[in-house]
């Protein structure tokens, strides 16, 4: 980091809890190696609070981003959403521009990222399943429609949470399914699998889906990640089967972020460094 003065540049990261977050690291990091002068600090937000803290750093010169559980209370706090806002309701990064406060869904950039980098090939045409109906869950559906997907199958634990993914998928043109049990996809094949449930996230969740169920995939994104990579990485890479853990999303909704900051590309290298990656 360069030295900290008059003129460095607040970028905060609010959410809560944010104590697990490994964005300080590999945006501090990024900051250096450009030679950009900010710093980047996590801020455990109460809810009520954060409109305010958005509109107070952006409009004095700094940025941010946000995470759980306020990307959607983030969304409706800023004057210019970004098209990605808009479809998935959600708002991961601000910053201002002419006395309007910006907002920009960098996650659904860095899932589309995420799976170009572990499938190797756009998903154009592709037959995907999707597992979870949460706030990430939209931005990977998202990503699918821009990609012009071929097929969308959506399997939740909550059936009525499916339904405006569902939604979003129609509206983009994509065929789009629910899949109400995990053994119906005995069988299948499909070319990628993306996990967008919470599951493995703590030591003992069960798999989101388990590859003995007898699915058939050609590769699997797992947007959970830890530094030794998740049980479900694990249990496909076993198999022979292609698969990434959540730290190539994060780097990459990371380095979308970096770029709306600061108008230059990131090094994304520097960023997976000071990750040991
Ligand atoms: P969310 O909105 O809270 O959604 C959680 C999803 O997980 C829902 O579909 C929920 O199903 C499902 N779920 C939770 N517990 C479950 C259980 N015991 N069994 C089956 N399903 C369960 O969370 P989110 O914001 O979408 O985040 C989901 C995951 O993505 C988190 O692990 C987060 O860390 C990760 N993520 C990673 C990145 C990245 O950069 N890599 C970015 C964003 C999010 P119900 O609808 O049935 O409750």
């Amino acid at each position: 980091m360069t030295a900290v003065s008059a003129a460095t540049r607040l970028i905060a990261l609010l959410g809560d809890p944010v104590a697990h977050s490994l964005s300080p690291v590999f945006q501090n990091a990024a900051f250096s190696a450009a030679g950009v002068d900010g710093v980047y600090v996590a801020l455990r937000a109460p809810a009520e609070e954060v409109p305010g803290l958005i509109r107070g750093i952006a409009l004095s010169g700094g940025g941010g981003n946000v995470t759980l559980p306020h990307k959607e209370l983030a969304a409706r706090a800023i004057d210019r959403p970004t098209d990605a806002v808009s479809r998935t309701g959600a708002c991961n990064t601000f910053w201002a521009e002419g006395g309007q406060v910006c907002g920009d869904n960098t996650d659904v950039a860095g899932v589309a990222a995420a799976m170009l980098r572990v499938v190797g090939a756009p998903p154009t045409g592709a037959r995907v399943l999707l597992l979870g109906a949460g706030g990430s869950a939209r931005a990977v559906v998202a990503a699918l429609v821009d990609g012009s997907v071929g097929r969308l199958e959506l399997l939740n634990r909550t059936p009525e949470r499916a339904a405006p993914l569902l939604a979003l998928a129609a509206e983009g043109g994509v065929e789009a399914a629910f899949v109400s049990d995990p053994a119906r996809t005995r069988g299948e094949r499909f070319d990628l699998i993306v996990n967008a449930t919470s599951l493995g996230i703590r030591e003992g969740d069960p798999l989101p889906l388990d590859p003995a169920v007898g699915v058939d995939c050609a590769a699997v994104l797992d947007l959970v990640y830890s530094r030794r990579s998740t049980a479900w990485v694990r249990a496909w890479t076993e198999r022979g089967v292609p698969a990434a853990d959540g730290l190539d999303m994060l780097v990459a909704q990371g380095a979308a972020s970096f770029e709306r900051w600061w108008g230059r590309q990131a090094p994304l290298d520097e960023m997976y460094r000071s990750l040991g990656r």
